[in-house]
């Protein structure tokens, strides 16, 4: 069976597993096509609200999962051999996926050229509401650079914990775990302590997820019916550039990752984490997704020690999805301005699409915002920044969404890979879709 059939396979099984989700997804799109919000204002007033109880529900396990989750990971793993060896594995093919993700980006922006005839699409009405948010994109990322990279140091890790910035909270929670693992049988009722944390979160966890088919309908009602399927037609080539890309990320190389560096059969590993990506589809968040994407890869079969240690970490850094958009949105405004892209250039792009993407919150529209970095020396004035803007702006949310499902996957992708070499994947449960019951 080829390998696209495999993903088709698993996307049906999953869907069968999971009606209760798809159909919530299905229904939103539809409400969302038919009933735009303009039209019933009243209507989306109810949905929205559901849609942010829905989110924040979910965001409230997500510090603890996240903290918990790697203390108990990077203990479990114990010696710093071990943990040497897990975090180059996982720093590799995080390494590997946005490569190919960013080179992918970069050759389907280069053929189909997006961007080129853009500049008449633009309406002027966007152009306004957009103006303030580049202008002070553009001038903290220009007045910032340097402060961006520093913002990643946990100087006051309790600020960070309050603010809920993941980067500086991860960086504190895993020199700490690293800490307690040195400090020995000492640390033992800490470690402990934070066992009985995960596993209390990922209860509740579970217990979110009964209400996961009206939020995600809620969700994705809210986005369609706010953009309105009307927009396409001003920016099609952006969007199709966009969704190939990213069609081909989750198609073609998340399968042939898992052929060439595992024996992880496809269509399993995709069923497996199915319900995560429509989550992820409806949330456009990673890290709301999280706790998800770790119990559907614990209930089949990947080690604790690889999930709350390869996952939480994922979930921040490792951003393909959004990396493909960034690259993308780039050239096209590149492309819209006539400015010539040298082999120099479309190098520079990727190599800070790459960058910028893994410091991008695993929020909705966090990539838009770290685009700044990448727009950094394209060469562009901020008045046409600002006109690009208004054009990509149209479909965010829909890139978004797109884009989400893939920073997910691939996630799952490398903990499958990585717990395939390391031996800590439970193949029975992974083959057994029934293997969460009895896990
Ligand atoms: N929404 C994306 C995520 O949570 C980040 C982004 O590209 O905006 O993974």
């Amino acid at each position: 069976m080829g390998l696209h059939m495999q993903v088709i396979i698993a996307l049906l099984l999953g869907i069968k597993r999971n009606g209760h989700i798809f159909i919530g997804l299905l229904l939103g799109i539809l409400i969302g096509c038919f009933f735009p919000s303009e039209q019933y204002p009243k209507a989306y007033n109810v949905l929205n609200f559901v849609a942010q109880g829905f989110i924040d529900i979910i965001q409230m396990v997500v510090l603890p999962l996240v903290i918990s989750a790697i203390i108990i990971g990077i203990s479990n793993i114990g010696d710093s051999k071990q943990l040497t060896k897990f975090g180059s594995k996982m720093l590799l093919y995080y390494g590997i996926i946005t490569l190919t993700a960013v080179s992918i980006a970069a050759g389907i922006a280069i053929v189909l050229q997006p961007g080129l005839n853009a500049k008449a699409l633009v309406n002027p009405d966007v152009i306004n509401n957009v103006q303030g948010f580049v202008a002070d994109a553009i001038q903290y990322q220009k007045e910032n650079l340097a402060q961006i990279f520093m913002d990643i140091i946990p100087k006051n890790p309790v600020t960070a914990l309050a603010e809920g910035k993941m980067i500086p909270v991860i960086i504190f929670v895993s020199i700490f775990a690293i800490a307690l693992t040195k400090a020995g049988e000492i640390s033992r009722p800490l470690v402990s302590f934070f066992e009985s944390v995960f596993a209390a979160t990922m209860k509740v966890t579970d217990w979110i997820m009964y209400l996961a088919a009206p939020g995600i309908f809620a969700l994705t009602a809210t986005a369609v019916g706010n953009f309105g399927l009307a927009i396409f037609g001003n920016i099609s080539k952006y969007a199709l550039a966009i969704t190939l890309a990213l069609a081909i990320q989750f198609f073609v190389v998340y399968p042939l990752m898992l052929k060439i560096f595992s024996k992880v059969p496809v269509f399993r590993l995709l069923e497996a984490v199915s319900e995560a990506i429509m989550v992820a589809f409806g949330t456009a968040s990673s890290s709301a997704t999280l706790p998800l994407t770790i119990t559907c890869c614990e209930k089949r079969g990947i080690s604790n020690r690889v999930c709350s240690f390869v996952l939480p970490l994922g979930a921040t850094l490792n951003m393909d999805g959004t990396a493909i958009m960034q690259v993308i949105a780039v050239i096209f405004l590149t492309q819209m301005y006539g400015v010539t892209l040298t082999p120099l250039l479309i190098f520079e792009i990727a190599a800070l699409a790459i960058i910028a993407s893994s410091t991008s919150a695993g929020i909705p529209g966090a990539g838009l915002i770290t685009i700044a970095l990448v727009l950094n020396g394209i060469g562009l004035t901020p008045e046409q920044l600002v006109l690009g803007f208004s054009l990509l702006f149209t479909i965010e949310r829909f890139t978004d969404m797109m884009r989400t499902v893939c920073n997910v996957a691939s996630d799952a992708v490398v903990a499958a890979i990585i717990a395939d070499n390391e031996n800590e994947l439970n193949y029975e449960l992974l083959t057994n879709s029934e293997g969460e019951a009895k896990a």
